[in-house]
């Protein structure tokens, strides 16, 4: 018998939002998604308007709300680097007015709250892999940094209420997750080549292609959420959440293109200002504290995804 909760999930008509919420119901809980839908579509929740545990509330988090919950899962954020760019303001508030009305949402209610933090946190990281206890290097100038820092005060509030108001508080730092549920125009690399690959296009890579991501399935990337929301170790603790497995830009679109049996080639276009040369995440405190590591490699979790990017193609051509 589960322990129903009262949870509230901010960015739920997202991508990785939308997700959390259908494994939310399916533990048997109450879900109240708020979402403004700037990068989230009600296409991503149709499936759950009509059920009876589940709740959305069209609004953005930089207002201040009134509700009543047990947790709090904080996903508001455009996360693609062309729609957090789009108005860096809007997202840098987004990161600190929604963290700190959240925050006293949670104080009010005593609820439990986890942030989405993410490894944009340690900028184009000097130490590889990353662990927690880096600091990182980012810039405070770019094009990235309403993300990077606006995620960076948002994690220090969450530890200041934690220290002024015994808040419990959960921070995941996300390395780049992919999947069904991402839009087609997302603009972030797994859904721009699977995409172009499909539609015939060359694939745009930028820079020499030879700079690495560490790339996260969906399910298991929701998993490690909801195990670390409910860990009662990790209290005030950054968690990295991540795929170890690193691959160069170059050898996602050769997968790409082997998995899709597409003829596109490639397109080399500039590399964007600040764009990290590498990335992967040192998950040891997540396997310790949480028992928590993926399961799904790049090739397995890219069948799905190819697939889901398929139907909506061809849903988008009949619509036309
Ligand atoms: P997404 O862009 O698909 O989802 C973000 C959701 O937040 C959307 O539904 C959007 O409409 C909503 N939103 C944006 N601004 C809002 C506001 N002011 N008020 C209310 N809703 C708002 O992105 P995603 O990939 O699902 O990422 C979810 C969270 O995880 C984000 O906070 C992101 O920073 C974090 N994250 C994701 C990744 C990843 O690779 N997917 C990596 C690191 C961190
Ligand atoms: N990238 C690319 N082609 C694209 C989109 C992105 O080569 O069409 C590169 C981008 O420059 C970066 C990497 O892929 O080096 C991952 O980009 P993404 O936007 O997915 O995530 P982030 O940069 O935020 O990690």
């Amino acid at each position: 018998m589960v322990d129903r909760k009262r949870i509230l999930v901010t960015g739920g008509a997202g991508f990785l939002g939308s997700y959390l919420c259908g494994r939310l119901l399916a533990e048997g809980h109450e879900v109240t998604c708020l979402d403004n839908l700037y990068t989230g579509s009600i296409d991503n929740i149709r499936a759950y308007l009509d059920h009876p545990r589940f709740r959305l509330i069209q609004a953005d988090v930089i207002e201040p709300q009134s509700l009543s919950v047990d947790r709090i899962y904080n996903l508001a954020c455009a996360a693609s680097p062309i729609h957090y760019q789009a108005d860096p303001i809007a997202t840098m508030r987004t990161n600190v007015l929604g963290a700190l009305n959240l925050l006293e949402l949670a104080v009010k209610c005593n609820a439990r709250i986890l942030q989405a933090s993410t490894s944009e946190v340690y900028g184009d990281p000097l130490v590889h892999p990353q662990s927690e206890d880096y600091r990182g290097n980012v810039s405070i100038t770019g094009i990235r940094a309403c993300y990077d820092e606006g995620k960076r005060a948002a994690e220090t509030l969450f530890y200041d209420y934690n220290r002024m108001y015994g808040t419990e508080v959960r921070i995941a730092r996300i390395f780049n997750t992919y999947g069904p549920g991402m839009r087609a125009d997302d603009g972030r690399v797994v859904s721009n080549f699977v995409v172009q690959a499909l539609r015939g296009e060359n694939l745009t890579v930028y820079g020499d292609g030879l700079q690495t991501r560490s790339f996260c399935y969906r399910d298991d990337l929701v998993r490690g959420l909801m195990a670390l929301m409910e860990s009662e170790e990790a209290n005030a603790i950054p968690v990295n959440l991540g795929n170890p497995g690193e691959f160069t830009m170059l050898e996602l679109a050769s997968l790409v293109l082997e998995m899709t049996g597409s003829r596109s080639g490639l397109v080399f276009q500039p590399l964007p200002q600040d764009d990290p040369i590498q990335r992967r995440p040192d998950i040891s405190r997540a396997w310790s504290l949480l028992g928590w590591q993926p399961r799904i490699l790049l090739s397995d979790g890219l069948q799905p995804t190819i697939r889901y990017f398929a139907e909506k193609i061809a849903r988008m051509a009949e619509a036309a």
